[in-house]
């Protein structure tokens, strides 16, 4: 059975290391966020793309949730010392990624096709595939201007009031190679937990994708990032807000409204399960958080059955 996953980092992970466990990972395509990359030190990084990628490969740090296991920051703190920008945490090994990825970009190979050798050499046996092949970047507008997503997220620490997102780049976009056919092949299409504006919302501005799950075939499920009116991480609901979207899983089910089938929600939320049916999105009520591999590995069971049905 063929499955596709829509993906950002952090909280796409921890779906896909239980989703490896219930179907055949050759079976398993995920199409990752690239709008939140960046350069830093003249490197380009692609931070969702390794995290799913460490995720897969085995080599994610278990308790960053980012970023390479038995990392060391000896570079960073160097650089530091340089007098140059360390707020972006660029470990050791780490490094090899950035600088294999940029001398392959340099060399005119498409972003999609260093993902599959990075894949291949780390012995990745699913697809993983950037949204697009072309630069797209979110652009987030604070009081004091615009800022790369980064700098908020990571410099900033998700502190101030957002007024606008932008994806900078997404209009003239095109889909990477193989998206569109995963999307129309699989049997179902999960969106991760991931933020619906910042992870997601990039993906779905590339030109082909939304009309892409409009038409698929496939059941199309996602799972709520959010529980009550809180994300389990980070700025979701302030960003969802910011959309006009409820900071509920209701809110979630518009973000997703045109092709979403179900959407796995918190037991705790089932007074909103009207209110998600009228929006023509069936509910599953259930446990979705996922701390530890047996919890995200029968959320990812639970995922398959709802869309099955
Ligand atoms: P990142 O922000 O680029 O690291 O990546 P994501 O957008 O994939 O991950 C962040 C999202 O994951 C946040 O909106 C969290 O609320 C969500 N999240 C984190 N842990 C969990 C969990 O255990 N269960 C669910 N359902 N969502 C989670």
């Amino acid at each position: 059975m063929k499955v596709v996953v829509l993906a950002g980092g952090t909280g796409a992970a921890k779906f896909v290391r239980g989703l490896v466990r219930v179907v055949d990972p050759r079976e398993l395509t995920v199409i990752v966020n690239t709008g939140d990359d960046l350069e830093w030190w003249g490197l380009h990084v692609s931070p969702d793309l390794d995290t799913i990628c460490y995720e897969l490969g085995g080599l994610l740090d278990p308790q960053r949730g980012w970023g390479r296991r038995e990392e060391t920051f000896h570079c960073r703190d160097a650089m530091a010392a340089l007098g140059r920008a360390s707020w972006f945490n660029l470990g050791d090994r780490d490094l090899a990624t950035h600088l294999f990825r940029s001398e392959q970009l340099r060399a005119g190979v498409p972003l999609s096709e260093v993902t599959a050798t990075l894949c291949a050499r780390w012995g990745i046996a699913s697809h993983v595939l950037p949204m697009t092949d072309a630069r797209v970047r979110t652009i987030v507008t604070m009081d004091d201007g615009d800022v790369p997503f980064q700098e908020f997220f990571v410099h900033r620490r998700h502190a101030g009031a957002v007024h606008a997102v932008r994806f900078e780049g997404a209009a003239g976009a095109r889909p990477a190679p193989g998206v569109i056919d995963a999307i129309h092949e699989a049997a179902i299409v999960v969106i991760a937990p991931s933020n619906p504006v910042t992870s997601v919302g990039p993906i779905l501005a590339v030109p082909g994708i939304t009309e892409a799950l409009n038409t698929t075939a496939a059941r199309v499920a996602a799972i709520s990032p959010i529980t009550g009116s809180a994300a389990f991480s980070g700025p979701a609901a302030r960003l969802m807000a910011m959309r006009g979207w409820p900071t509920t899983a209701v809110g979630v089910a518009m973000a997703y409204q045109s092709f979403l089938d179900v959407l796995l929600c918190d037991a705790g939320d089932a007074a909103l399960g009207p209110e998600m049916e009228a929006l023509g999105v069936r509910p599953v009520f259930t446990s979705i958080l996922m701390s530890g591999t047996a919890l995200a590995e029968r959320l990812a069971k639970e995922t398959l059955d709802a869309g099955a049905q």
